[in-house]
C-alpha cells in the first residue's frame, strides 16, 4: 500500500468516527500541526472528536492499527509537546470537547470536558460569583483545562493557591486501548467530590505531557470569587533586589497573582500596545479593573503620564494583583506588601497589573515580538539559593554570544515568578527576525497581524535560536532547574534516578504498553 492509499484508508476510518468535517488532511492540518515554535512531522490526519466516546473509538482504532496518537488542547505550548515525533501519527484536537458538564455549587466543584478553555470556564463561573482556585494561564483564551493540567501550568491564582495540578480533584482519562480510567473519588464509582482516596491517582496524570493517557473530563474545586481587588507594582534597579523581594513576599502569600518582567519585556509591552492601536482597549481594561470608576480614571491619567518615564528608569518590575473579601482586607494586604518591600523596591504606578486584571486572557499577541519578531520562551524552576549563580551564569552566557546574537538580530527578555515558597521560575523569552508560520496566521488576530512588520524566512537566525535553546536548556539542567512544560523539549526520563525511572516506565507500560500515546513526551 503506498502512502496516499494508507492516508486515505486512515482518513476513512477516522471520518466514520468524527464525520468528514472534523477530519482534516493536507494543508488544512498545518495550523494544528505547528506549535508556537515550529513544525515537526505532518500527522496522517487531524481529528476533532466531539464526545468522550469518539475519543475512545479513536484510541481503539489507533491501537488496532498500530498508529501513534498526539493530543492537542488549545495549542498554546512551544515544547514540541503535541507535535508528532514521526510520520503517520493521528493528531487529536480536543477543542470540540468544550462542555461544562456540571457546576455543582452544593458540593463545591465544577466538572468540565478537557477542551474547555479557561476563558470559557471563567465566564461561566463569573456569572455565579464563583471561581476555581487556580484559574488559568495568561494564554487562557486558547489554552484548555486538559492541556494546562498536562503541563503543570501556573499564573492566575497561583500565588495564593498553587499551580494547575493543585486545583484538580478528579480526572477521566481515555487510555491507549480506549478504556476510560477515573481518578479521585470517581475511581470508586462515586461522584468526583474528592481527590485524595488512597494513592493520588489524579496527581499521576498532572504534568504528564499527555504521555499517560487522554484527559477527557476534569473536576476542579470551586471557591467564592473575592469581591475586592487592587493592583500594586514595584520597580527594582537590579536582578538581585527583585529576586530578594520575590523570595520574601512568597513566604507571606498575600496576593492572588504576581509576575515580574525585565526592562526588555516591559518596553516591548508598551511598544506593542502603541503599535496595535490598542490604547483604547488598554484604557477600558484599566478602568474596568480599578475598584471604582474615579480610581480607574485617575489611574488612567497617571498611566499615560508616567508609563514611559518609569520604564526608562527601571531594570525590573514586579506586579501583584491582590484580592480580598472587601477593600479593607485588600488594603491591609497591600500595606503588608509595602512593608516587606520598602527597603528594596520603589512603588510605581500599577498600570500593567491593572491591564492584566482587566483583560486576564488577552488575545495571543505575545506569540510574536513587539516588532513582529518570532518568539519562543524557555523556563526553569530553581531553589532560591541557586538563583543568583544561575543569573550570573546566564549573563556570561549572553556575553559570550553577544556578537553573534547582535549580527543575527536575536534578543532576549526575562520573566519571573515564584512557585510556592521555595521555587523561583526563571523564564527566558527569545526573539528573532523570521517569517511567521501557519500557527500565527490561525491564532493571532488578523487586524493585529496586519499591522506588524513582516520578515522573510531567516534560516540562519532560526538555526542559531535552535542551538541557543539547547544550550540554555543545558544551562538550566547544570544549575539544577526542573521544568513544568516538559513536552519533548526538556529532559525528564534521562534525569531521573533509577528507582523513579523504573516506576515511571512501569506506569507507562501499564497504561500504554505499545507506547502509542504522545510518543517521545517525558522522554518515554
Ligand atoms: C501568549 C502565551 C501565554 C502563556 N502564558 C502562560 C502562563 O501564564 N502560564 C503557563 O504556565 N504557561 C503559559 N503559556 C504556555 C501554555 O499556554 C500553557 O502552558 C497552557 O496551559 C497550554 O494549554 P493548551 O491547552 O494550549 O495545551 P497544548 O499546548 O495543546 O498541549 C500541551 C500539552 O498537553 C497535552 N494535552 C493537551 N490536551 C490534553 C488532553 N486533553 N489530554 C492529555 N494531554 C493533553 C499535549 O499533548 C501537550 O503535551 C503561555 C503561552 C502563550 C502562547
Amino acid at each position: 500500500m503506498n502512502d496516499a492509499v494508507a492516508t486515505r484508508g486512515a482518513a476513512e476510518a477516522l471520518i466514520a468516527i468524527v464525520g468528514a468535517e472534523h477530519c482534516l488532511t493536507g494543508d488544512a492540518m498545518l495550523p494544528f500541526a505547528t506549535d508556537v515554535y515550529r513544525q515537526l512531522h505532518r500527522p496522517v490526519a487531524v481529528v476533532r472528536p466531539g464526545s468522550v466516546e469518539a475519543v475512545q473509538q479513536i484510541a481503539r482504532h489507533a491501537s488496532e492499527t498500530g498508529t501513534g496518537l498526539s493530543v492537542r488542547g488549545g495549542g498554546a505550548s512551544y515544547t514540541d509537546a503535541y507535535l508528532p515525533r514521526e510520520e503517520g501519527q493521528i493528531l487529536i484536537d480536543m477543542t470540540r470537547l468544550d462542555r461544562i458538564v456540571v457546576i455543582d455549587e452544593e458540593n463545591g466543584y465544577v466538572t468540565v470536558e478537557a477542551g474547555v478553555t479557561w476563558a470559557a470556564l471563567k465566564q461561566a463561573l463569573d456569572a455565579r460569583g464563583l471561581r476555581t482556585p487556580f484559574w488559568g494561564p495568561f494564554s487562557g483564551v486558547a489554552a484548555t483545562v486538559g492541556g494546562s493540567l498536562s503541563q503543570n501550568t501556573i499564573s492566575h491564582g497561583s500565588a495564593a493557591y498553587g499551580i494547575s495540578a493543585q486545583s484538580v480533584q478528579a480526572l477521566d482519562v481515555v487510555l491507549a486501548d480506549g478504556r476510560l480510567l477515573r481518578t479521585g473519588s470517581s475511581a470508586a464509582g462515586l461522584a468526583p467530590f474528592a481527590r485524595f482516596f488512597g494513592p493520588d491517582l489524579t496527581g499521576l496524570f498532572t504534568g504528564d505531557a499527555g504521555a499517560f493517557g487522554i484527559k477527557v473530563r476534569a473536576t476542579l474545586p470551586l471557591i467564592k470569587a473575592r469581591a475586592a481587588h487592587r493592583p500594586i507594582s514595584f520597580a527594582f534597579p537590579d536582578f538581585d533586589s527583585i529576586h530578594e523581594a520575590m523570595r520574601r513576599s512568597a513566604q507571606d502569600r498575600l496576593e492572588d497573582t504576581h509576575f515580574a518582567i525585565d526592562a526588555a519585556l516591559s518596553q516591548g509591552q508598551i511598544a506593542r500596545q502603541d503599535r496595535a492601536g490598542a490604547t483604547f482597549g488598554m484604557a477600558i481594561s484599566i478602568v474596568r479593573s480599578a475598584p471604582s470608576l474615579v480610581a480607574g480614571l485617575r489611574q488612567l491619567v497617571q498611566a499615560g503620564l508616567s508609563a514611559r518615564r518609569v520604564l526608562n528608569r527601571s531594570a525590573y518590575m514586579l506586579h501583584y494583583i491582590v484580592e480580598g473579601v472587601d477593600d479593607a482586607e485588600v488594603r491591609s494586604r497591600l500595606a503588608r506588601i509595602r512593608a516587606i518591600l520598602r527597603d528594596i523596591g520603589r512603588e510605581i504606578l500599577a498600570t500593567v497589573p491593572a491591564v492584566v486584571r482587566g483583560m486576564p486572557f488577552a488575545p495571543l499577541y505575545n506569540t510574536l515580538g513587539p516588532n513582529g519578531e518570532r518568539w519562543v520562551p524557555l523556563h526553569g524552576i530553581l531553589p532560591h539559593s541557586a538563583v543568583p549563580r544561575f543569573h550570573r551564569a546566564l549573563d556570561d552566557f549572553y556575553a559570550e554570544r553577544a556578537g553573534e546574537m547582535k549580527r543575527l538580530g536575536v534578543w532576549t527578555g526575562g520573566m519571573f515568578g515564584t512557585v510556592g515558597s521555595s521555587g523561583f521560575l526563571y523564564e527566558i523569552a527569545i526573539y528573532w527576525p523570521d517569517e511567521i508560520t501557519p500557527y500565527h496566521r490561525a491564532m493571532v488576530p488578523a487586524d493585529y497581524l496586519d499591522k506588524l512588520p513582516k520578515f522573510p524566512a531567516n534560516l540562519a537566525a532560526r538555526s542559531y535560536v535552535d542551538r541557543l535553546k539547547s544550550d540554555l536548556i543545558a544551562l538550566y539542567v547544570a544549575h539544577g532547574a526542573i521544568n513544568f512544560q516538559l513536552g519533548k523539549a526538556y529532559p525528564y526520563a534521562a534525569r531521573l534516578e533509577q528507582a523513579p525511572l523504573d516506576l515511571v516506565r512501569a506506569i507507562k507500560t501499564c497504561l500504554d504498553p505499545d507506547g502509542r500515546v504522545s510518543p517521545g513526551n517525558l522522554g518515554l
